[in-house]
Formats: C-alpha cells, sequence, structure tokens
C-alpha cells in the first residue's frame, strides 16, 4: 500500500517524503477525508506532524494533481487520491461522501447542447440509506 503511494509521488515528479507517504497513506485508507480526519490519522503513524504541516503538502499534492479537492455546501472540503471522473452522493444528514460514476447517469442530447461533454463530476446531495432507516425507525 505505501509502494504505491511512493510510486506515485515519483511518477508526479515528487520528492518522497515521510510527510507526504503518511498524508497520502491516510487519505487512501479513507477514501474521502477533510483536513481534520487527515491530520488526526496522519498523527497515529506520525505524532510530530503538525497541522500546518498536513496543510502545506496537500496544497502541494493539489497542485501537482495528485489529490482531489472536493468542495462541499456547508462542510469542510474532503480530499481523494484522483482518479477516474466521477461524482459523489452526499448525505446532507451525517455527511457521509460515496463515489458514483457519473459519465453515463446522464444522457445529454448533443443536439440541444452545443458542447463537447467529456466529463460530468457533480456533488449530489440526499440522505443516505443508513440515515433514512433511523429516520423510518423513530417513526
Ligand atoms: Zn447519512
Ligand atoms: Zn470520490
Amino acid at each position: 500500500m505505501q509502494m504505491q503511494v511512493v510510486n506515485s509521488l515519483k511518477a508526479h515528479g515528487l520528492k518522497v517524503t515521510p510527510q507526504r507517504v503518511t498524508i497520502l497513506s491516510a487519505i487512501e485508507k479513507k477514501g474521502h477525508a477533510n483536513i481534520d480526519e487527515i491530520y488526526k490519522e496522519a498523527k497515529t503513524t506520525n505524532p510530530t506532524m503538525s497541522l500546518a504541516t498536513v496543510y502545506k503538502n496537500i496544497t502541494s499534492l493539489i497542485e501537482t494533481k495528485l489529490l482531489k479537492e472536493v468542495a462541499i455546501n456547508n462542510q469542510k472540503s474532503k480530499y481523494e487520491l484522483s482518479k477516474e471522473p466521477h461524482s459523489h452522493l452526499i448525505c446532507k444528514e451525517c455527511g457521509s461522501l460515496e463515489d458514483i460514476d457519473s459519465n453515463n447517469l446522464f444522457t445529454l442530447n448533443n443536439d440541444k447542447i452545443d458542447f463537447d461533454i467529456e466529463e460530468v463530476e457533480l456533488n449530489i446531495y440526499g440522505v443516505c440509506n443508513k440515515c433514512k432507516d433511523k429516520g423510518t425507525s423513530k417513526n
């Protein structure tokens, strides 16, 4: 798992530092994580890591496109390792976030839109299954 992280750092022309490996491993483990979650997770393997270091490294990892920021309404941004374009199902109740392939989610009629669509990335807000179950058990 760490080897993969090391390889992607090299592939993006970045120096392999323990901080970057720790941060990327933390994000890889969680799938999507906000700054606090990354910091908390990173500290379990690297107790001396400061929040400022996490911020600084995340910024450079985004610049080199190794990481991707997912901006979410009324929530802190989450970060994920860059992969195929996809959309997110975001629960308004618990804030959980799930990947969904969106390239064929909408059948867009090219006759109506004079635009070459290459990728679709959306934030779709709603209520996840877990929270839905909670809601119905109360009634
Ligand atoms: Zn939920
Ligand atoms: Zn995602």
